[in-house]
């Protein structure tokens, strides 16, 4: 018998369609999984009862005309969800009860998936490794030798758990990259939409311009379906777009005939592996394979992205996390008076890499320093997108690898948080641009770790990033070599 859980979300909502098997069947196949997980630690917190009343529901209503119909879906637990625990993985929400769901996660809800549970990540989604959660480590469910790997981060628990086959798919949020790097480092398909195009509503905030949810997926398929029901104009958050809706999936193709695509010369980092390197160029080689006309273009701030995303995600993020403060939301520390109360709250209530931040953030933002960094890093970020529209001029999407190297140790980097925000060289500047991008896995190195490509796009052009990587994806059949021995 098929094992469904390793069906694809596209294929799961099929076979429920067509009454191969019930909603339940598909969901108990998950939850027998999950049983078996415990380890990788992806799961804050499960809601099994209720999926499967949900489950038995659908079944009795013989009704599968939504496009979710059954998905079982665990989504990242910085996504408000009404009646179940929220805690952004931080001991400051270790026991927030939101009265009220995110958008996304309603738009989910609304197609008839399935909420399986929250899911781990970097606490208030500050990191690149899931090792700064309140609620600790997330296992990458892939291993070098005997070693225990990260799964990157934040999206660390959203990543393993669809690399395990725990969940269908999954939504994550990336600010700085914490959808692509998780997925390049677990070997699945995440994509970061462009800013504005799913709302922010009943996300936990970390740095509102660059905040944006998106699909994590076993394929690309997968990953236009979740665009399909996440995306559209929510009047409740102000950033969000009114852009007419399609769909990504109807509209999927293969055919990369003619697309010009720029590789940039800055994205040859000093120090890059080899294997990084001829992942690239095997990329480039599959593209100009299937037709793609290629181009060397320059993004010369390039080298600024990291130190301007590291000023501004701090400055919105000591901002945003002011509102906790022991009165409205969460946990709450004793003191003497009002003042040593607030202290007290947010000395114990956060962890250390969200106090780095507040502390970065708050001098950055303060009147002496405030036209020194924080406004410098405005104009930079302005620099860096005005790199990118230029490129656009000539090209029509821009191909790199998603990050400098493949899943690391624990502990190998959370000494030296520079070492760490150095993750984050090939991802930041799609966030600091608002533009969308995608990261696919190629193919396993010789420690049989997966290595994965970027594709950055236009804004609003998913379409293309999806097609693109969906040429790809059917030349190199990752999935065809994913052997399944976490168990
Ligand atoms: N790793 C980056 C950071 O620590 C990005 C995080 C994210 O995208 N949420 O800020």
């Amino acid at each position: 018998m098929t094992d469904l859980c390793k069906l694809t979300l596209v294929e799961s909502v099929q076979h429920i369609k067509e009454k191969k098997c019930a909603a339940l069947d598909l969901l108990n196949s998950y939850i027998k999984r999950i049983e078996k997980s415990d380890k990788l630690n992806c799961f804050n917190s499960k809601d099994l009862d209720t999926a499967i009343k949900k489950a038995k529901s659908i079944d009795e209503k013989k009704d599968f005309s939504k496009i979710l119909v059954g998905a079982p879906i665990a989504v990242k637990d910085l996504f408000c969800t009404r009646d179940v625990k929220t805690t952004a993985s931080s001991k400051m929400l270790e026991n927030f009860i939101p009265t009220y769901e995110s958008t996304v996660t309603q738009k989910l809800w609304n197609e008839d998936a399935i909420l399986l549970g929250k899911l781990n990540c970097d606490e208030f989604a500050m990191g690149s490794s899931n090792e700064t959660s309140f609620f600790g480590n997330v296992l990458n469910p892939y291993r070098l030798n005997n070693d225990n790997l990260v799964p990157g981060g934040s999206s660390g628990g959203c990543a393993a758990a669809v690399a395990a086959n725990l969940t269908s798919a999954t939504v994550g949020t990336d600010t700085g990259g914490s959808i692509r790097q998780p997925a390049a480092f677990t070997g699945i398909v995440g994509l970061k939409p462009t800013y504005g195009r799913c709302s922010r509503w009943g996300i936990v905030a970390f740095a509102s311009s660059l905040d944006q949810a998106g699909p994590m997926t076993k394929d690309v398929k997968d990953a236009a379906l979740i665009l399909d029901v996440i995306s559209g104009y929510d009047e409740k958050d102000s950033t969000s777009a009114n852009k007419p809706k399609t769909s990504f999936l109807n509209s999927l193709k293969n055919n990369v005939k003619g697309l010009k695509v720029g590789i940039p010369k800055e994205y040859r980092v000093e120090n890059m592996p080899e294997e990084v390197n001829s992942l690239w160029q095997e990329g480039i080689k599959i593209l100009k394979e299937q037709g793609a006309i290629i181009k060397d273009i320059s993004l010369a701030h390039t080298k600024y992205a990291l130190p301007t995303y590291y000023i501004i995600a701090p400055a919105e993020a000591s901002s945003n996390l002011a509102r906790y403060d022991g009165v409205r939301y969460g946990f709450r520390a004793e003191g003497k008076d009002l003042t040593e109360m607030y202290e007290n709250t947010r000395s114990k209530g956060f962890g250390n890499e969200v106090k780095r931040r507040i502390m970065i953030g708050t001098y950055v933002l303060s009147s002496g320093y405030y036209d020194a960094y924080y406004l410098k890093a405005q104009k930079v970020r302005n620099l860096i997108k005005t790199d990118f529209d230029e490129s656009f001029k000539d090209v029509d999407v821009i191909l790199t690898p998603t990050t400098p190297t493949a899943a690391f140790k624990f502990g190998e980097k959370s000494d030296d948080p520079i070492a760490m925000y150095l993750n984050d060289i090939f991802t930041v500047t799609a966030n600091l641009a608002g533009l969308p991008a995608i990261s696919f896995p190629i193919k396993f190195n010789k420690d049989g770790l997966p290595l994965s490509l970027q594709l950055i796009g236009k804004s609003f052009d998913e379409q293309t990033l999806l097609n693109t990587a969906y040429s790809i994806e059917k030349e190199v059949n990752f999935k065809s070599q994913v052997k399944d021995w976490w168990m």
